[in-house]
Formats: C-alpha cells, structure tokens, sequence
C-alpha cells in the first residue's frame, strides 16, 4: 500500500516554502552562450584573486599522497602554523571549510528557534542567507547611505531583540570600508557575541582584531584563505574564538571539515607568505589604479576601498544593463538585485590586463550605447 507522498517525505514548510536557488551559469557554459573560450573571460565578479595559489600550494597538492586517509579533525599542524601567522595561541583556533562554514557553525552553537542574529546590510550575504536555516532571525540594521554602521540603530536593536550574533565585516564586502576601532570597541560592549568577519584584513593595511580575542570574551574573528591566498576553490577558513566559545564549537563540528587537500595547500601558503604578500601587493595597487580609472567615466562613482574590490554607484544609466553589457563583451563583474545596490556593481581588482580588458570594454559600452 502507497502511502501518500507527503506524509511520508515532510520537508520542514519554512525550507520549503523558500524560493529555488537560482545559480548562476558556470564558467563554461557563459562562454559557451557568449561564443568565447572560458579562459578569454574577464572574471571580476567574485573577488577571487588572479594570481592563484602559492606555487609551493600547488607543488604540495601534486604530491599530495594521503588522500585515502581522513584528516586530522584538529588539524593541529595547520593551527600551530596559523598561531605564528596571527601571534595568537592555537588553542583559540577553529578551521573548517571556509569562513562559510564558521559562519554555519556559530549560528549553530548559538541561535535557538527565533532567537535573533543582528545583520547591517548592505553586506556579506550569507550572515542573513544562514540565520533562517539555523532556526534563527536576521534583524537588520541597514548601513548609512556612505556604507558606514549605524551605531546606535545597532545598540538599540541589540538589545530590544536580545540578540546573540551581531555579525560585522571589516573590510565590508560589497564596499570596502573598514569599521573604525572605537567603533568595534563601543560595540564590543553589547551583552552579545560580536562576530567580525575580516575575509578581507590581507588587502587592507589594518591591523587584525585577532589578537585581541584572548582577551574579549566575545569576540569571534573570522578569516580566510580564499582571497589573499587563492585557495577560494579548496575551501579553507578559520575562527579565532575565545575559550569559553571553541570549547563547544569542537563539540559540534564535523570532525573532518577541512580536507586533506585543503590542509596541505593552506600549509604550504603560510610557508610561502613573502610571495603571497607580494601577491597582494600588486592587488592593491591595482585596486587603486583601477579605482581612479572608473572614477573618469562620468557615469561611474568609486567608494574608497581597502579591499581587493571596487563597488561603483552607476549615475545616468541603468546598473542592470551596465553589468549584462559587460558580460556580453566576456567581462563579469557583479550586480546585486537588493536594497541600496541596485544602482552599484562590484569590480574586483585583477591583474593590469584584466583591467585594460575592462576599461576597453566600458570605453565600447560609453561610446556606442546611449544610456
Ligand atoms: C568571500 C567571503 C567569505 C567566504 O569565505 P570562504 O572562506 O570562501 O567561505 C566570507 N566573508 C566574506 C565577507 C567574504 O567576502
């Protein structure tokens, strides 16, 4: 006897009555519809970086020879190196499967069904995107029109919702401001966990708040290989928690997240970080170059960044079209469909060629087509 379907597969309603995931083409297959090979397109859309891993990174993985062993789930020689990196103690270090998985894993510990997690967009999508499949509520606490925090909007909304994450990114991705240090101080002083995302710290000539978590309670740093390293594709992230947090986040996490691949080549990264660094060097003074180069079209507007990306505000035209035009000459840049950025797209900084590539491309799109 058949039983009816849906008393037998009960997917939770508030899964699924969400919307279906709609994921952008691959690579390949963009080229394919724009006639082009994948390895002629410009790809300035997700902040990777150009100049790839570390040649030792690449050169660990090739030898790689434990492939049929499950990794260390401590991953210790990696945490002993990350503690030299940051000058902080092992014992307040986490990795996982990129910073995405940290970010999972505090809603984890943290939210019970409804409880609150404080959210300033514009930002980081996957704060907001993760709070709901963790039973949680995103609160948010929208940025000024400069992209600066809203202190006191904050601190009330902290408290009214008794919130237990707020999440901050410094520097903020789509824009790029850092948030000033009396400002992540003041906020250190809310009754909640205060969740500093700084995938970005490499390119922004700041210091890291890392060092500072053993001695703030609550305070939770997050950082990433994906952008400064170039191992976006092997997924390797950490946290630098204070005691009292990692000791329960050990108890949760999949005891194998971080893959023997991604181990050796984050590894290898550190033992190779003068290259790396330089590496970031001239993304830097790309992004700078590449920021006044926007700045001369007219109808472009570049916020100030200390990351490896440039978001613009597009005056005069539409931010839509300006993206889809890009794409059709093979050069991607990202367009966010959400509140305050439907008028933005954000340019990552790539190589010099890269940039050339794009600027002939907007040169085209000034010229030939009226707004
Ligand atoms: C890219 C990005 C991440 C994701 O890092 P992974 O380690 O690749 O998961 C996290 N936070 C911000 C702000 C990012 O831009």
């Amino acid at each position: 006897m058949s039983q009816r379907t849906e008393t037998r597969v009960r997917i939770r309603p508030d899964i699924a009555a969400m919307e279906a995931y709609s994921p952008t083409a691959s690579l390949e297959v963009f080229a394919q519809r724009l006639g082009l090979a994948a390895e002629t397109l410009v790809k300035l859309d997700a902040n990777e970086n150009p100049y790839g891993p570390s040649p030792r990174a690449l050169e660990a993985l090739a030898q790689l020879s434990t492939a049929h062993i499950y990794p260390d789930p401590e991953a210790r020689h990696l945490r002993e190196k990350l503690s030299a990196y940051l000058g902080v103690d092992a014992a307040h270090i986490l990795v996982g499967a990129g910073a995405d998985d940290l970010i999972m894993l505090l809603l984890q510990l943290f939210i019970a069904p409804d409880d609150v997690v404080v959210n300033c967009p514009p930002t980081f999508s996957m704060y907001a995107f993760d709070a709901p499949i963790a039973h949680g509520r995103a609160v948010n606490v929208p940025r000024r029109a400069d992209f600066s925090l809203d202190v006191d909007g904050i601190e009330r909304a902290v408290r009214a919702h008794n919130a237990k994450l707020l999440f901050l990114c410094s520097p903020n991705n789509p824009d790029g401001s850092l948030i000033p240090p009396e400002t992540v101080e003041r906020l250190l002083a809310l009754p909640t966990v205060v969740v500093l995302d700084e995938a970005y710290q490499e390119f922004s000539e700041a210091p890291s708040w890392a060092a500072r978590v053993p001695q703030a309670p609550n305070l939770v740093v997050l950082r990433t290989f994906s952008k400064f390293a170039g191992l976006a594709g092997l997924r390797v992230g950490y946290g630098v928690l204070p005691q009292e947090i990692i000791g329960h986040l050990w108890k949760i996490k999949q005891p194998y997240n971080l893959n023997v691949a991604a181990d050796v080549a984050a590894r290898a990264s550190l033992d190779d970080l003068p290259r790396l660094q330089a590496n970031v060097r001239r993304i830097i003074a790309e992004r700078k170059r590449l920021a006044e180069a926007l700045a001369a079209f007219p109808f472009l507007h570049p916020y100030p960044s200390r990351a490896n990306f440039v978001l613009c505000r597009v005056e005069g035209r539409s931010a839509r079209a300006l993206h889809a035009a890009l794409a059709r000459r093979g050069v991607l840049v990202r367009y966010f469909d959400k509140p305050g950025l439907r008028d933005h797209i954000r340019i990552s900084a790539g190589t010099p060629a890269q940039t050339e590539a794009l600027l002939a491309a907007l040169h085209e799109i000034a010229e030939e087509e009226t707004p």
